[in-house]
């Protein structure tokens, strides 16, 4: 008789899949959705080991049955339950295809392990980028508008440009081009640094103009500490004006972040999708247990409907987490909807915006996307419940009253674009801390209520940065998630739960 193969869990923080006869209440019924059932031990004559249902099944009950199976005499029963026993798929559920929701999907793959079949499914009613990340002015950079470091600045933007170095690999399988590679020199011309000329980032660094006397002094302090790896340049009125031709420096003082990005933001996520993609399937193909992904374009109303189904359910809603019934009301987010209005230079206009110039940020900001291009934010509209993208004539033309002035005090030639169209999106703002406004992260059980079997957890508030905060934050969530272990989040990101319990 050959040897059964047992696989144990070489990691007991990963919950194997429980073993449950399978939920049949609403959600099970979409037939559109594939799923894999989860192993089933039933038997009236094996009642005695058949193995309960439970979410915090733990490697004890999982070795018992491992133990009583293995004593049993008949071969064919014996193998069977070990093949069901062993064939564990963790099902994890990411809710939301921006920003947040992908960096968790590609970090759940990453970092899950080898022996564990993992299943990740995304829901988004919109598809990817559909919320406020696929609008977004894509600006990336790891300081306040006053040029401080941000909390924890240094790992979210080395954790952002990994992903977006990540997700440019993939475009590039797709599209290899030899000629996608260039060099360019920096402000002061004496470094040479790659440029890429991809579809959705451009290299153009960030220039903030100092318009208020008041914090010039600030400014000039903060920017003395920053990064290596995202440098700011003091520079005068002239030296702005060589970066972008028609800049006005008010103060004859601007701030210069050569390495600062701004990308296409649905093209990234779009890429990021790919790339997590290709993970999945090069994980398969090299020896690790099976790795799935599967996007559902598809709106998901309340959390109780995924119970039963998942080891683990991500909320990655951006602001619309607060219109789910559980967590309405519970989380301490505003909402704030803004408006980008998109401009264009008219072909009669021959100086057009220079192709190796920065993007601008002041009150408003300039994002170039390209000689002809720009986006111009944003209008801050604190507790809309409007997510459209959709800007209906009047909001357009308000929100361009409001934007052009701000803009023309630092680029009057901003009066030379023609306004094409905007877009907008809800932001999810979370409240302010000691140490700035920090995204909530952690477990949302205590708020999903009932005998729920799966863990819920939240990754959102990501405020006007989100591009900046989900390289770090996706990769902290994640494992997180596949350890089942709220302590691995640091507590700055997890104390809002605390404040609900006081
Ligand atoms: C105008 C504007 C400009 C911005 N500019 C920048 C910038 O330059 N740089 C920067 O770093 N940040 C910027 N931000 C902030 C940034 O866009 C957000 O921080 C970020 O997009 C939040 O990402 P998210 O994944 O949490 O949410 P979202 O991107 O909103 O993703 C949530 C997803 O969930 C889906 N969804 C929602 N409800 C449901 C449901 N019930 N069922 C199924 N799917 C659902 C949505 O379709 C959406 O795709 C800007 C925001 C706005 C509004």
């Amino acid at each position: 008789m050959p040897p059964a193969t047992v696989i144990t869990n070489s990691n007991p923080r990963i919950l194997p899949w429980k073993l449950s006869a399978p939920a049949t209440r609403g959600f099970l019924q979409r037939s559109h959705i594939r799923r894999t059932q989860p192993p089933t031990l039933m038997s009236s004559s094996l009642s005695s080991i058949s193995v309960r249902s439970s979410s915090s099944l733990t490697q004890q009950p999982l070795r018992s049955s491992l133990a009583i199976i293995s004593q049993l005499s008949c071969y064919c029963v014996k193998s069977l339950m070990l093949s069901l026993l062993v064939v564990r798929i963790c099902r994890y559920a990411v809710l939301g295809a921006g920003f947040a929701g992908l960096s968790v999907a590609w970090h759940l793959l990453q970092h899950s392990p080898q022996e564990l079949n993992v299943s990740i499914d995304i829901y988004d009613e919109d598809g990817i980028g559909g919320g406020a990340s696929g609008v977004s002015g894509g600006l990336l950079h790891p300081y306040s508008p006053k040029v401080k470091l941000l909390w924890r600045g240094a790992d979210c933007w080395r954790e952002s440009l990994n992903l977006l170095t990540i997700a440019e690999a993939a475009m590039g399988s797709q599209e290899l081009n030899s000629d996608s590679r260039e060099f360019v020199q920096n402000s002061n011309g004496s470094i040479i640094r790659r440029r890429f000329k991809t579809d959705f980032i451009h290299f153009r660094g960030i220039l903030r103009p100092a318009v208020s006397l008041k914090h010039l002094n600030l400014l000039n302090n903060n920017a003395q500490k920053c990064l290596d790896s995202c440098q700011i340049e003091s520079i005068d009125g002239d030296a702005a004006q060589v970066l972008v031709p028609n800049l006005y420096a008010p103060l004859n003082s601007a701030f210069y972040m050569p390495e600062a990005i701004n990308i296409h933001p649905q093209h990234y996520l779009k890429a990021l999708f790919l790339a997590c993609e290709n993970l999945a399937k090069d994980l398969s193909t090299s020896g690790f247990k099976g790795k799935e992904l599967h996007l559902h374009k598809m709106s998901i109303n309340n959390l109780r409907e995924l119970e039963g189904e998942y080891s683990a359910v991500i909320v990655c809603l951006g602001a619309r987490a607060v219109f789910l019934p559980e967590l309405s009301g519970k989380l301490p987010l505003r909402t704030c909807r803004g408006v980008i209005a998109h401009l264009q230079l008219p072909d009669d206009i021959s100086e057009v915006y220079p192709d190796h110039s920065p993007s601008i940020l002041s009150d408003a900001w300039l994002a170039v996307r390209g000689p002809r291009n720009l986006h111009l934010g944003s209008t801050w509209e604190w507790n809309s419940r409007n997510y459209s993208p959709d800007v209906p004539p009047d909001e357009a033309s308000k929100a361009l009253e409001e934007l052009l002035p701000k803009a023309s005090a630092i680029y009057p030639a901003i009066e030379n674009w023609v306004f094409t169209g905007a877009s907008a999106g809800l932001r999810a703002m979370p409240p302010l801390t000691p140490h700035g406004s920090l995204p909530l992260l952690g477990c949302l059980d205590d708020f999903v209520g009932g005998s729920h079997t799966c863990k819920y957890w939240l990754f959102g508030g990501l405020g006007s940065r989100g591009l900046l905060y989900h390289g770090w934050l996706g990769k902290l969530m994640a494992q997180a998630v596949l350890s089942c272990d709220e302590d691995l989040l640091p507590s700055e990101l997890t104390d809002w739960r605390n404040k609900k319990k006081r």
